[in-house]
C-alpha cells in the first residue's frame, strides 16, 4: 500500500525549514530520516499534506559539547551519536543505547531528535532523554521554548510539538564525575524493538557510594518513565543486592506495562523487575 498523495518541501537550511512548516501551518510534517514516517505513511496511519524534508538542511546536522550538554541537532544521525568520541566521553548512556535502535542500515538514516519526536513507548531514546536530564528545543518562525524531555513526551506516539514547531535540538545533561551506566533491553529477535528495556546513570563517590542516580524505563507505560521510588532506594548505598532489589520492586510497583502482540503487561513488568537489578549491579561494576 503506498501513501496517500503529498507534496515534498526540500528546505536548505533551518530558517527555510521553519518557514515552510508556517507556510502550510498544521499539515506539514517534518521528513527527517523516514525510518518510522514513511512506513506510517505507507499503511496509511498518518497522511500529511505536506512533508516537509529536513535533509538538506546541513546547518541541523551535528553534534556538540555546548554549556556542559550534549547538543544533536534535528538531522544529527543515530549512527553518528553511535560512532561519536564525544558522545562516548560525555554521554556515556546515549553511546550504550544507540546500538540498540533497529539495524545499522535504520541508524544511518534515523535522527535522534527524529525518534524523540516519535515518542515510541518502546525506543531507546526518549528512555535515554529522561535518564540524562534532557532538554528538547523546539522552534518555530515565531522562535524557541525548551522543554525537559520528561514535559515532551506527553503519550504513545505523543510528544509537546505544536503545529508549525520542529525539534530543533536534543541537549543530553553530560556524565557526572563519577558516572558509570548500564542500557539493557529485551526484544524477542535482533534489531526489533524492545520488549521492554531500562536505561541507569549512577554517580559514584570515590567509596563506592551512589551520589545520584537516574533509573528510566521503555515498556512500562506510554512514555518512557523515570522511577524516582527506585532511585531513593540506592541513593547513599554501595548498590548491594539488597538495595538493588528495592528498587527493582519499586520500579515493579511504579510501572503499568501495555499487553500487545509482542508480550502481556505481567510479563513486562516482571522484565523491568530483572533488567533494573541488572542495569545497576552492572553499572555499579557488580556482575
Ligand atoms: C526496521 C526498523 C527497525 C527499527 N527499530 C527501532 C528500534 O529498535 N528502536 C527505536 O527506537 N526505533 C527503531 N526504529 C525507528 C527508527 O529509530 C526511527 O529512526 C525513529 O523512530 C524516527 O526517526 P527518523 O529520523 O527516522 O524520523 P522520521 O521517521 O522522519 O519521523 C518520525 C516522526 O517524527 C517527526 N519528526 C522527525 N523529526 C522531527 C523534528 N526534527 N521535529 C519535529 N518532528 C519531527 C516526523 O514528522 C514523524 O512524525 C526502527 C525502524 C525500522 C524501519
Amino acid at each position: 500500500m503506498k501513501p496517500a498523495p503529498f507534496k515534498l518541501v526540500a528546505p536548505r537550511s533551518r530558517e527555510e525549514a521553519l518557514a515552510a512548516l508556517a507556510e502550510h501551518d498544521g499539515d506539514a510534517r517534518v521528513l527527517a530520516g523516514g525510518q518510522s514516517l514513511v512506513p506510517l505513511m505507507n499503511m496509511r496511519v498518518v497522511q500529511p499534506g505536506v512533508l516537509v524534508s529536513i535533509n538538506g538542511c546541513r546547518d541541523l546536522d551535528y553534534i556538540r559539547l555546548e554549556d556542559d550538554r550534549i547538543v544533536c541537532g534535528a538531522l544529527a544521525r543515530q549512527a553518528a551519536a553511535e560512532e561519536s568520541d564525544l558522545v562516548r566521553r560525555r554521554c556515556p548512556l546515549l553511546a550504550d543505547a544507540a546500538p540498540w535502535i533497529g539495524g545499522m542500515a535504520n541508524r544511518n538514516r534515523g535522527t535522534v531528535c527524529g525518534s524523540l519526536a516519535h515518542s515510541d513507548p518502546l525506543a531507546e531514546l526518549p528512555a535515554v532523554a529522561v535518564a540524562t536530564d534532557a532538554e528538547i528545543v523546539l522552534a518555530s518562525r515565531d522562535g524557541r521554548r525548551t522543554l525537559a524531555a520528561t514535559d515532551f513526551f506527553v503519550g504513545e506516539l505523543a510528544t509537546a510539538i505544536r503545529p508549525g514547531e520542529m525539534v530543533e535540538a536534543a541537549r543530553f545533561a553530560t556524565a557526572w564525575s563519577g558516572e558509570r551506566t548500564a542500557f539493557l533491553e529485551v526484544s524477542n529477535r535482533q534489531h526489533a524493538f524492545a520488549v521492554a528495556g531500562v536505561a541507569v546513570r549512577l554517580d559514584l563517590a570515590p567509596d563506592g557510594r551512589c551520589r545520584d542516580v537516574r533509573i528510566a524505563v521503555m515498556g512500562g507505560g506510554p512514555t518512557a518513565m523515570r522511577i524516582e521510588a527506585g532511585e531513593r532506594a540506592v541513593v547513599g548505598t554501595t548498590i548491594g543486592v539488597e538495595a538493588a532489589r528495592a528498587a527493582a520492586d519499586a520500579v515493579e510497583r511504579a510501572v503499568d506495562p501495555p499487553t500487545d502482540i509482542h508480550a502481556d503487561a505481567a510479563y513486562r513488568r516482571r522484565v523491568l523487575g530483572v533488567l533494573t537489578m541488572r542495569a545497576l549491579q552492572q553499572a555499579a561494576g557488580r556482575s
